[in-house]
């Protein structure tokens, strides 16, 4: 879109008077120029009526008979006001008139060899004068009765220069309503729903896919709080936050969302939102442009298929652990088996354990995926649980002649968390690190740092495995993803325990990040917002 020079501001009345009185001319404005002007500053109709009204105004001024305001086009003379009859008005502006006029103005011109704005014509006593840009070819003709005055002309060259300015004015509205209703109707075309709204939340574009989706027409959204027609069914705020998160964050723009929505028939439908905030010179967010995608058939889809994986998993976990139990029993009689059922029994219980494993993971993301994931927030110290994660990995480690090191930190390290899930999210990490690594080690250490004014903690893991390639650093967050390169060592895994891990730290309010270098080994960080009830050593003490 181009964008179109910003409008001329018209200048108070107050200043109209001023720069007339004090720059142009001597004399004082009459009451009636004094009624023009503050008219032509404050009324705030559009061009054509403000034309009208304006010449019946200078009609009025003496020695003034009549007045007309025409516009030109390459094939017609249309006339825009008049203050005579328009059949009279036509009669005596007619294509002829003009022309003879124009071209006694040209040889004027030439005669007093200037080309400025105002070029007033006496013809009889009919005195033209161009109104606005060349562009706009509008004329303003006073029919008088006798000459006009030196100050009148004065005056009239000033007046018809405001109305130049308000015709301009009016042309750029135009053009940039034009262009917005362009905008508005390729936006139509999209296959995405789209809207666009200001800084105050008041929607400027709702395009019809959109209208598809909510069912609330373009005309019934444009103009309105952005709450009213397009309902978020748990967090009426959701853009509300999501704006106040960007305006904390100043290099972040964009944002992306699932949730459901209620229609204008109160239906439910599931949408996928991705936003993106424009900011103004000032870095404030001026407009927010955001895109919805319909993905309720999608949902139900994939609500039918979570609901099959819990089903699955219920009905299998019931055998699991009567297989567990039965090979629990039989590891305490092992003294009566050979050393080859032994060790059958021994292959047994670890595909048995990887089988329970299985099994709560599935069961885990089908509850993040339903977001039914319930946690138990307080302040939790990842010092004590990191300490007891390597300690029971370790001997895992050394099995694969890898050493575990953690070095523990000399800060408070309370979290906002829940012991569990945070937990769970080590041993995830920390156990990934081992798979993934042949030869070297995995470390672990912590970091407290202050991000936008928040103090957090930093975990990091490191091992000096196989690596992932920065093509995979969203896909392994992805359910059932992995790496060719995992595939390749013959490591077991379904792909879920980094999905859950990101769901739980994001559901904690903390970021997960990866980078890595293939063959060289893996970085994880994890980021937890710091409790401030335990920094200030209130309530808990560290165990
Ligand atoms: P899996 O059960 O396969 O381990 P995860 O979701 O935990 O599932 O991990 C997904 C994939 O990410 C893994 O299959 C592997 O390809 C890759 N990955 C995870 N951690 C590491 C690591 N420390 N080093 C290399 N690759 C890793």
């Amino acid at each position: 879109m181009s964008n179109p020079s910003p409008s001329p501001r018209l200048p108070s009345w107050e200043q109209l008077l001023g720069r007339l009185y004090f720059h142009e001319r001597a004399i004082p404005p009459t009451k009636q120029e004094f009624a023009i002007l503050r008219y032509l500053a404050e009324s705030r109709e559009t061009i054509r009526p403000v034309l009208g009204r304006i010449a019946l105004m200078l009609s009025r001024l003496e020695p003034i008979k009549a007045v007309v305001v025409t516009q030109r086009s390459a094939t017609d003379l249309q006339i825009l006001a008049t203050t005579i009859s328009r059949k009279r008005a036509t009669a005596v502006v007619g294509q002829d008139f003009i022309a003879r006029l124009l071209r006694a103005r040209a040889l004027t011109e030439r005669a007093i060899g200037r080309k400025d704005q105002w070029l007033y014509e006496r013809y009889h006593t009919v005195y033209s004068c161009p109104i606005g840009n060349r562009s706009d070819c509008c004329q303003l003709l006073f029919f008088t009765t006798e000459p006009l005055s030196q100050s009148r002309i004065v005056f009239l060259r000033f007046a018809v220069q405001i109305l130049g300015l308000r015709l301009t004015k009016q042309g750029l509205e135009d053009q940039l309503k034009r262009e917005a209703e362009s905008v508005a109707s390729l936006t139509h075309h999209l296959s995405e729903g789209m809207a666009v709204i200001n800084a105050e939340r008041i929607v400027t574009l709702w395009n019809r896919p959109l209208q598809r989706v909510t069912g609330y027409a373009p005309t019934e959204a444009i103009g309105q709080p952005i709450e009213s027609t397009f309902r978020h069914t748990d967090n009426p705020e959701w853009l509300t936050g999501e704006i106040d998160r960007l305006t904390r964050e100043p290099l972040e723009n964009l944002f992306r969302d699932e949730f459901e929505i209620r229609t204008k028939q109160g239906h439910k439908k599931w949408v996928n939102v991705s936003g993106s905030a424009l900011r103004d010179k000032h870095q404030r967010i001026s407009q927010v442009v955001i895109i919805v995608r319909d993905i309720t058939e999608h949902k139900l889809l994939e609500q039918r298929k979570n609901e099959f994986i819990s089903i699955a998993t219920h009905e299998l976990r019931t055998p699991i652990t009567a297989i567990k139990g039965y090979l629990s029993l039989l590891e305490k009689d092992k003294t009566s088996l050979t050393e080859k059922h032994r060790s059958y029994l021994q292959r047994v219980t670890a595909a048995n354990d990887r089988l329970v494993r299985l099994a709560e993971e599935l069961l885990l993301s089908v509850q993040v995926e339903e977001d039914r994931l319930r946690l138990n927030l307080r302040p939790v110290n990842l010092a004590v649980i990191l300490g007891k994660v390597t300690r029971d990995l370790r001997q895992k480690a050394q099995h694969k002649g890898l050493e575990l090191i953690y070095t523990s930190p000399d800060f408070l390290t309370w979290v906002v968390g829940d012991e569990d899930k945070v937990q769970q999210v080590f041993e995830n990490l920390i156990d990934n690190a081992i798979k993934y690594t042949t030869a070297g080690a995995i470390t672990v250490w912590l970091e407290k740092r202050e991000i936008s004014g928040q103090p957090v903690i930093i975990t990091y893991i490191r091992d000096t495995g196989i690596g992932i390639s920065s093509k995979n650093y969203g896909a392994i967050f992805e359910k059932f993803r992995r790496t060719h390169n995992t595939v390749q060592i013959r490591e077991s895994g379904a792909g879920l325990g980094l999905f859950i891990v990101k769901s739980f730290v994001e559901k904690l309010g903390g970021k997960i990040t990866v980078s890595s270098r293939i063959g060289r080994g893996t970085t994880f960080s994890v980021r937890l917002n710091a409790s401030e009830e335990m920094e200030d050593g209130k309530k808990v003490k560290e165990k």
